[in-house]
This record gives C-alpha cells, structure tokens and sequence, in this order.
C-alpha cells in the first residue's frame, strides 16, 4: 500500500513540473526537422524543403499546452 502512495506521489510531482514547464516554455522543437525549419531528404541532401509539420518555424507548440488551451476553450465555450 506505501509503494502505490509513493508511486503515486512521484506521478502527480512528475505531472506537475511537466505542467509548470509547459507553462513557462510552451514551445519545444519540431521533432521532424529538430528546429531547423527546414526538412533534408536523406537521398537528396542538397534538397532542403520547408519543414510541413511545423510551417518552417522550427518550434511547435507542446503537447501538455496544447491540452492546456484545448481545456480553455473548451470551458470558455460551455460558461458563454
Ligand atoms: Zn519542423
């Protein structure tokens, strides 16, 4: 019974910090093109194409953030 609490306990201090990082960096880099922008074919290494998945940003909005926002607006259109 202890280690389920203290299996717990670390779950949610993990959930949090998780939580106030999304907060103060809501921006992580793009996993496709690792920040760059742009996306290399392996093939064609001269090619360089913007990247598709993050607009040619670099950075994307993370995960935990984008359910943050989710949720706002969720709860903004139900209390409207
Ligand atoms: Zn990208």
């Amino acid at each position: 019974m202890r280690g389920i609490l203290t299996a717990t306990g670390v779950v949610l201090v993990a959930a949090l910090l998780y939580a106030g990082s999304c907060v103060v960096w809501p921006f992580g880099d793009c996993w496709v093109c690792s920040g760059t922008g742009h996306h290399r074919s392996a093939s064609a290494r001269r090619l360089s194409r913007p990247c598709r998945w993050c607009k040619a940003a670099g950075k994307r909005l993370r995960l935990g953030r984008r359910a943050w926002n989710r949720a706002r607006r969720l709860h903004r259109d139900i209390t409207r």
